[in-house]
């Protein structure tokens, strides 16, 4: 015991993931790692992969156990102490539902798709980095569903939140994201999920929730989102190193990688769309507008990236200047859907207050007051005389992102975006380039 305890970390680092891994003898390895090769991506040495955490197994549970301690004494005294009464208003209680039904489950799905390539990389330090991962994942899914069941004693419709997952139209956008990123294979997999998603996106998913409860008064969501943070450094740091290391083993790997770049981009950035609306139209207090976010987390964020990117032949992903154009809609775009659909929604709309609509115009200018606050006022004036507006009638839905086709054109916001395809005597429809060119690749 005494010998195996001098050994410093990073010498068990390196035997754990270098002298513990063996060649096969009796199977070839294409047989043992199936799904290595079938993407194109090619590697001269697997050695070069280096996990910058180097994290033993033991000191793994370590960590984790002592951030599960914390995090759940904060739980205890949350429910004691009916820390749900403190909330702002009852309207947050929405952007919850929103986080359980359509973030949860796919921590549940990136913990599988973890598990899934961590026995599928032929690398040692690879899959050890996976199989953390998939651990953490896992723990991410249980400490909301444990966090989020105190506010399910006291508020309706955080029920079945699973059942709702794989059944409520909104919800299979970002469900598709993940189960499209679990069947795609291991290499695809860590650049949609480990790069573009936690590396690229993940900022303008969990920054928007995290301040959003801390805003508004929920102190035991802010303590799961900050228990998550240092595995999230973990993450995005294996989705930056995996990239690097596929784009330094090949050149032949550069279009494939820059090909799942522009599609996992992409899909992340409509899976985005319900934050955007989140921001803009559920938080009882705003933290800040859809547009700054992308203009803090994306433009400068991700600009620099890029920038870094470049050397390797990586250019920003395609249709990445889309965003921008509809950066002072897209908010408005996704609530009025769901204004309209709240009968088959897991959670309320409302029309913003006069307020909120002054929030909104100042946000985001003349143009916003001159195409959409006339909207909200119709259909406030409709309510007001008992026909509060549903629509009954299905939308169309794009084939690929799943959201239904009510996105305008990049350059007129006052024209529905409308694409086709042909592919074997069947017509598919999109509500994008992006959404199209993913499906026509
Ligand atoms: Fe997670
Ligand atoms: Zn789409």
């Amino acid at each position: 015991m005494n010998a195996i305890k001098k050994i410093p970390l990073k010498d068990r680092y390196r035997i754990l993931t270098r002298e513990l891994d063996w060649k096969t003898t009796y199977q070839p390895p294409e047989k043992v790692f199936p799904d290595a090769a079938f993407e194109g991506i090619k590697i001269r040495n697997w050695d070069d992969f280096n996990d910058p955490f180097r994290l033993t197994m033991d000191a793994y549970w370590k960590y984790q156990a002592e951030k599960e301690r914390k995090l759940y004494a904060v739980l205890d005294s949350f429910q004691q102490n009916n820390g749900q009464t403190a909330i702002t208003d009852g309207r947050y209680v929405n952007a919850l539902k929103l986080f359980l039904t359509g973030i949860s489950p796919d921590e549940y799905m990136a913990h599988r798709g973890f598990a899934h390539i961590g026995r599928q990389l032929p690398n040692a330090g690879l899959r050890v980095a996976a199989q953390m991962q998939s651990l953490d994942e896992l723990r991410h899914v249980q400490t909301q569903v444990h966090t989020i069941a105190q506010y399910n004693k006291h508020f309706s419709g955080l029920h079945s939140f699973r059942h709702m997952h794989d059944r409520v139209w909104y919800l299979s956008v970002p469900k598709s994201f993940f189960d499209d990123a679990f069947s795609a294979g291991p290499f695809e997999f860590m650049i949609a999920i480990g790069f573009s998603f936690e590396y690229v996106l993940t900022n303008l998913l969990f920054v928007p929730f995290m301040s959003g409860a801390a805003f508004n008064g929920d102190m035991a969501t802010v303590t799961f989102g900050f228990s998550a943070q240092s595995d999230e450094a973990r993450h995005m740091t294996l989705g930056l190193e995996a990239i690097k290391f596929v784009l330094e083993q090949h050149e032949d790997n550069v279009p494939i990688v820059q090909h799942w770049i522009d599609k996992w981009f992409w899909r992340g950035y409509r899976v985005l769309t319900l934050v955007a609306m989140m921001m803009d139209y559920m938080l009882p207090k705003r933290v800040m507008s859809w547009k700054d976010a992308w203009n803090i987390y994306f433009n400068d964020a991700g600009g620099a990236l890029f920038a870094d990117l470049a050397r390797y032949g990586i250019r920003l992903p395609k249709f990445a200047d889309v965003p921008a154009k509809e950066v002072d809609r897209l908010s408005t775009e996704a609530w009025a859907i769901f204004y309209q659909y709240t009968h088959a929604a897991a959670f309320h709309t409302w029309i913003p207050a006069d307020e909120e609509l002054d929030w909104l115009s100042q946000s985001y200018g003349a143009e916003w007051d001159r195409l959409y606050r006339p909207r909200f006022e119709y259909w406030r004036q409709l309510e007001k005389d008992g026909k509060r507006y549903y629509n009954n009638a299905l939308p169309q839905l794009c084939q690929v992102c799943q959201i239904p086709m009510a996105f305008t054109e990049p350059d007129d916001p006052t024209k529905i975006a409308f694409r086709e395809s042909q592919y074997k005597g069947d017509r598919y429809h999109f509500c994008s380039d992006g959404c199209k060119n993913i499906f026509d690749h």
